[in-house]
């Protein structure tokens, strides 16, 4: 499917750094074709990826953020984001229409130095790591694609620990996450660890979808461990 600007729309945004208003290519969902995913959710599209499109960049001031970080910025947070803002503000004027793979990498790595520099909940910081890993995925650099698996994998493991879940779904997808993370950086003891509690959770059987995935992945991770020990 050759990728084009009809794809997109354009949402209004205000910067909740520098407060001016910008606007944000969205990807019209019946353009979005998934054809397949990998375990730990990295989705491939026949056509646009959505993914490349989940990072807001204001054009005015360069300041990236996600839906789930557009919070207003305290004083303080303006001014240690105000110093290193100088020396990319500029590229914010680039990222206003279609977005290629290198340009969504450089995004995100915005976006995390933004949300780093804040500190930002750890659950945006773990899902910007994650989706930056999957980005890397794409591109083949699997020794980039490990650094952001990493990271991931703590702030999650901090999510779990830290933030409360509304629902009882997303409690399951980040114990499983976890577990998938885990595999993944090589930790096949700590794997099946998280697998086991997504299988014993008492409210496992309300959503089947994470236990059937956890018990065939809780089978690869038990033969990885057996064979690496
Ligand atoms: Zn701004």
């Amino acid at each position: 499917m050759q990728i084009s600007e009809d794809m997109l729309y354009y949402s209004k945004m205000t910067c909740p750094n520098c407060q001016r208003e910008f606007q944000h290519p969205e990807v019209r969902s019946k353009y979005i074709s998934l054809e397949k995913q990998d375990s730990d959710f990295c989705g491939y599209y026949t056509g646009i990826n959505p993914i490349f499109y989940d990072v807001f960049v204001c054009k005015d001031c360069g300041y990236a953020f996600t839906r789930d970080s557009n919070t207003p910025l305290l004083d303080e947070e303006r001014a240690t984001i105000k110093t290193i803002m100088s020396g990319w503000r500029k590229e914010g004027h680039q990222y206003g229409g279609l977005r290629t793979l290198d340009q969504a990498i450089k995004i995100y790595n915005l976006a995390i130095l933004c949300q780093e520099l804040r500190n930002a909940k750890d659950s945006v910081k773990g899902s910007l790591y994650l989706r930056l890993a999957w980005l890397n995925r794409y591109l083949g650099n699997q020794e980039n694609e490990m650094k952001s698996l990493q990271r991931a994998l703590e702030f999650s493991k901090r999510t779990y620990e830290r933030e409360a879940f509304s629902e009882l779904k997303k409690e399951l997808r980040m114990m499983y996450l976890i577990g998938e993370l885990s595999f993944r950086t090589g930790d096949y003891k700590e794997a099946v660890k998280w697998y086991q509690a997504v299988i014993h959770h008492p409210q496992a059987e309300n959503y089947p979808v994470f236990t059937r995935m956890a018990r065939s992945r809780w089978q690869d991770a038990r033969e990885e461990y057996k064979q690496n020990n």
